[in-house]
């Protein structure tokens, strides 16, 4: 009976060690997997960040320095542009 409980003890201690030696292999490959998702979002959130960013050009508006979409601001002469009529009217009148 006495050898029994010692045979018990030792597959216990080795399921332990081997619970042990299980738990750090799925401690690393958690850690990769943990990573590797990590990575995939911050790809995938960069690349819904992009995806979302209109790609126009913003420029400043000459008369009262406003930033507008380069689409939507009003062009003057090469270099100008104005975020608004009223902008541009200000300055073609003085
Ligand atoms: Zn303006």
């Amino acid at each position: 009976m006495r050898e029994i409980f010692f045979i018990l003890i030792v597959i216990l201690v080795l399921l332990a060690l081997t619970a042990i030696k299980y738990r750090k292999t799925i401690a690393g490959i958690l850690g990769v997997a943990k990573m590797l998702k990590e990575a995939k979002d911050a790809a995938s959130g960069a690349k819904a960040v992009g995806g979302e960013r209109p790609s126009v050009q913003l420029v400043n508006c000459a008369k009262c320095g406003i930033w507008v979409p380069q689409n939507k601001a009003l062009k003057r002469g090469e270099s100008f542009y104005y975020c608004s009529e009223s902008c541009k009217l200000l300055v073609t009148n003085n």
